[in-house]
């Protein structure tokens, strides 16, 4: 089945008078369980793109399809939900809260869908055990390292199983040895998972070990074939 499903996408920025168009007509969907990368050049519109498939900005023209609803229907309330319900998040910079515990950032997601704190608890627990930082869930984010926060925030996506984790270059601040393990980390959870992800990233070494590969250039969307990236 279709996770997300965007249909003629366009999106112009306008700020007073000036306007800067970035896609329009884009057509992209994301099947249960794969992975994709989306490679492209400096300012070519990547995490506009990721943006507008996460329901985090409105397009200008086109829809976006989340788990079968359409984002451009629901009220703010409903489609922050949906986000959080279907979705999960990993940027670059961690976004954990510094005054949490990696446990309590974990558990984030699942309080604000309404779960009970033992049992988000036990779950946010048994992810970041999967992430290796079992031992490290009771220390806020200024106390780990720069790959441990990244793997905090790889178990915070995942623990609501979302159906797609949406991931802006998750890895592009961490040295090259961690950010090869966290990418790893990131493949195998979302396969035992059976999560789909979407993957903004400049590396053509990561790119090609996910299962499609499409390339943003010029306004377009072009499918690569990974063996070729
Ligand atoms: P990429 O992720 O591929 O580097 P972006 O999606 O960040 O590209 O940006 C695409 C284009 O849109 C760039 O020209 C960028 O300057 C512009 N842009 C991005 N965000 C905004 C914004 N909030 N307001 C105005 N222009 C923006
Ligand atoms: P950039 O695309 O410039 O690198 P980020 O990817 O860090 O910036 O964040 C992009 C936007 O998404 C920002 O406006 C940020 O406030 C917003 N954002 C980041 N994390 C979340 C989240 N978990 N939920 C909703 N919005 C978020």
């Amino acid at each position: 089945s279709t996770v997300i499903r965007a249909e003629a996408l366009g999106k112009t920025y306008a700020e007073g008078r000036m306007r800067t168009p970035v896609f329009d007509g884009l057509d992209f969907r994301v099947e249960a369980g794969e992975t994709v990368a989306i490679l492209g050049a400096s300012g070519a519109g990547k995490s506009t793109l990721l943006h507008l498939l996460g329901g985090l900005d409105t397009p200008t023209s086109g829809e976006v399809y989340v788990a079968g609803q359409k984002m451009s229907a629901l009220s703010d309330a409903a489609r922050g939900q949906l986000r959080n319900r279907a979705l999960g998040f990993v940027y670059q910079f961690h976004h954990l809260l510094p005054e949490f515990t990696a446990l309590e950032n974990a558990m984030l997601p699942l309080l604000l869908g309404g779960a009970a704190t033992d049992a988000a608890a036990a779950r946010a627990r048994e992810l970041l055990e999967a992430v290796g930082l079992g031992h490290r869930i009771e220390h806020k984010p200024g106390e780990l390292s720069g790959g441990e926060r990244q793997r905090a925030a790889v178990a915070r996506a995942l623990v609501n199983r979302p159906a797609c984790v949406l991931g802006d270059e998750p890895t592009g601040n961490l040295d090259e040895r961690t950010a090869g393990t966290v990418f790893e980390l990131m493949l195998e959870l979302n396969r035992a998972q059976r999560t789909s992800l979407v993957l903004v990233t400049h590396d053509r070494r990561l790119a090609r070990k996910l299962d499609r590969v499409v390339e943003l250039h010029e306004a377009r969307l072009r499918e690569v074939a990974p063996d070729q990236v």
